[in-house]
């Protein structure tokens, strides 16, 4: 059965078309720069890649190009052959806590979210609302990034603040990432062969998140009410003292939107170094000497091994220690600075097993306290095997 995987942001479209239940990727794409100047797209197919320059004006236009081509290239005879769309939505508040099939009334209740998540979640159901009208015959799922952190328990989820904030107003930590998160767990708890694993799960890519689970059930997750809280990353600050923000509002006479974006966008690896928010790029001008990549590297690294302790600590011992998403799949030193600020917890790298990128492995010494696998992330796949088995109970 063909279940295609979308991804729709504000002027992107992103897609992986797959045959399930044999998990086998037959074509992927991007669409960018929808609804400006020089927009394009790529579509991944049978090992080549096409690349098309046209206007995409509209979300609309982008998935008329895409079926065109999907037929045109012979990927499918028919689009009734797709018959499931699973749609990546990053915020289904507390109220959705698992995968749910849209039809209009339930977008309708998720749009409720979207000045939650006013950067993505529009244009997540944007897409929805395309996908709807392209393929009528099809089931639409919605998978959203908020879902698998709502077993969260209240002590874990609310903010020492005045209790009204949450009761009117929704503050609390929603947590996101909870489809690369469950995707890893998923696969640990295949590989050992148990479903009561206690695990962290490091997902640090140019976002970055760090959650603990037990049993299947989130305990706490590192972001937060948004996701700029919990680790340092690419170019989001992770947690800082809250007064900053109307200290340098007084002091630059910026808006809080614009103190906020800085701290979204300009803050991270990127705000410290100055030099760039990839990890490579960090990489390379730590070689160099670069004092201020050096510096937001020890940074880096001690949020991340120090949200670790803590939610070792919280779980009372993890059976396992997961690192995944492009850094922890492909930054061999990432992987071994962290494990070595985290050798008061008995972790103990093995060197000679840590070269290598993009793979699932133990990393860790048969006599290390807590074993640490890196397990490469694929949210598109879970997004559309949940598809599938909406698709399958029909
Ligand atoms: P996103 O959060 O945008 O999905 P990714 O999970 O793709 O991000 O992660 C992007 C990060 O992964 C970047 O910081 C990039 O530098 C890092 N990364 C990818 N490959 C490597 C590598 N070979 N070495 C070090 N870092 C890498």
């Amino acid at each position: 059965m063909k279940i295609i995987s979308i991804n729709a942001g504000s002027s992107s479209l992103k897609f992986t078309l797959f045959e399930l239940p044999e998990k086998e990727v037959i074509a992927s794409g991007l669409f960018e720069k929808i609804g400006i100047d020089g927009s394009l797209y790529t579509i991944k197919y049978n090992g080549e890649k096409i690349v098309k320059e046209v206007p995409l004006p509209d979300h609309s236009v982008a998935v008329e190009c895409l079926m065109n081509d999907l037929i045109e290239l012979g990927i499918v005879k028919d689009l009734e052959e797709i018959e499931g769309v699973g749609h990546r939505i990053l915020h289904g508040g507390a109220e959705f806590s698992k995968p749910v099939v849209l039809d209009e009334e339930v977008v309708k209740r998720i749009s409720k979210y979207n000045e939650l998540g006013p950067l993505h979640n529009p244009a997540n159901l944007l897409g929805v609302e395309v996908f709807m009208k392209k393929l009528p015959h099809a089931i639409n799922v919605g998978v959203f990034d908020t879902a698998f952190h709502q077993t969260m328990e209240m002590d874990h989820f609310l903010y020492p603040v005045p209790y009204e904030w949450y009761e009117k107003y929704g503050v609390r930590r929603y947590g996101f990432h909870g489809t690369s998160h469950r995707f890893v767990y998923g696969e640990i708890c295949k590989y050992l062969n148990r479903d009561d694993l206690k695990v962290i799960t490091c997902h640090i890519g140019n976002g970055g998140s760090i959650t603990a689970i037990d049993s299947g059930k989130v305990i706490e997750t590192s972001m937060g009410f948004t996701p700029l809280a919990g680790i340092m990353m690419g170019t989001r600050c992770g947690d800082i003292d809250p007064s900053i923000l109307e200290y340098m509002v007084n002091k630059t006479g910026k808006t809080i939107g614009e103190i906020t974006n800085e701290l979204n966008k300009k803050s991270g690896y990127l705000g410290i170094s100055g030099v760039s928010s990839d990890s490579r790029d960090i990489e390379a001008a730590v070689e160099q000497g670069n004092e201020r990549a050096i510096l937001s590297q020890k940074m880096y690294i001690q949020k991340i091994a120090n949200y670790i302790a803590m939610y070792n600590n919280m779980l009372n011992g993890a059976d396992a220690i997961v690192l995944t998403a492009g850094v922890g799949e492909n930054s061999c030193l990432s992987r071994k600075l962290i494990l070595e600020n985290i050798a008061s917890l008995g972790v103990k790298l093995d060197e000679s097993k840590n070269d290598f990128r993009g793979e699932f492995r133990c990393i860790t010494t048969e006599d290390s306290k807590i074993p640490v696998y890196v397990i490469p992330t694929n949210e598109e796949l879970m997004i559309a095997l949940d598809t599938y088995e909406f698709k399958m109970a029909e």
